[in-house]
């Protein structure tokens, strides 16, 4: 399998190469802003929830997200591998997601961060709240609280995973076939991995 952590402030361009990630690699793409967005729109209780802390900028809490990714697995078990965007943000969800993929018999490849300098973001994002009906991104104090809870929070993310070799920062400022290309080298330069068969498992336990 190959499970990648695409990861970088908002407006960094994740959206973007991962659609092009997914088309090269046949991964499944698990948003956890998109997973909380299908719930407001479907009116779930959680949804309601989410809701006012996602239009505030601030994290929801990671129980929440952390359920969300567990139930994503659980219903992609034949999926190639996953491309996780925005997600994990903070370190306890980093920790939890080795937790679930170790249960799937794999792991996280490669962390690649892109790294975009705030005003370019702030730019971005008020361009895309033009058209992508987000209030999140149509009001520039909540943008620059996201920014600043990015790096306050997320960033820590990517000491956990430099601690494992699996941190990779790159230029998000640039063409978006370049970059695309960049990530790619990284991914390629990973071995994936391949999830323990039941016949293997009990092979293993037999031989113990
Ligand atoms: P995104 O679409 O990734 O920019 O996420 C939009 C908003 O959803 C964020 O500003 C958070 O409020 C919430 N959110 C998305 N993913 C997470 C996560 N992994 N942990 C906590 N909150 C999240």
């Amino acid at each position: 399998m190959l499970n990648i952590v695409l990861f970088g402030p908002p407006g960094a361009g994740k959206g973007t190469q991962s659609q092009k990630l997914i088309a090269k690699y046949h991964l499944v793409h698990l948003s956890t802003g998109d997973l909380l967005r299908a719930q407001i729109a479907a009116g779930t209780e959680l949804g309601l929830q989410a809701k006012k802390i996602m239009d505030e900028g601030l994290l929801v809490p990671d129980e929440v997200v952390i359920g969300m990714i567990d139930n994503a697995l659980q219903s992609n078990q034949q999926a190639a591998g996953f491309i996780f965007d925005g997600f994990p943000r903070t370190v306890a969800q980093a920790t939890s997601l080795d937790r679930l993929l170790a249960g799937h018999g794999t792991g996280v490849q490669a962390m690649v961060a892109l790294e975009v300098d705030e005003e370019e973001l702030i730019k971005r994002l008020l361009e895309r709240g033009k058209t992508s009906n987000r209030p999140d991104d149509q009001d520039e104090t909540k943008i620059r609280r996201r920014v600043s809870v990015y790096h306050s929070e997320t960033a820590q993310v990517a000491g956990y995973y430099a601690t494992q070799a699996k941190f990779h920062a790159l230029n998000g400022i640039g063409g978006i076939e370049t970059i695309f290309g960049q990530i790619c080298a990284i991914i390629d330069a990973h071995p994936t991995t391949t999830p323990a068969t039941p016949a293997a498992t009990m092979g293993e336990a037999r031989s113990l």
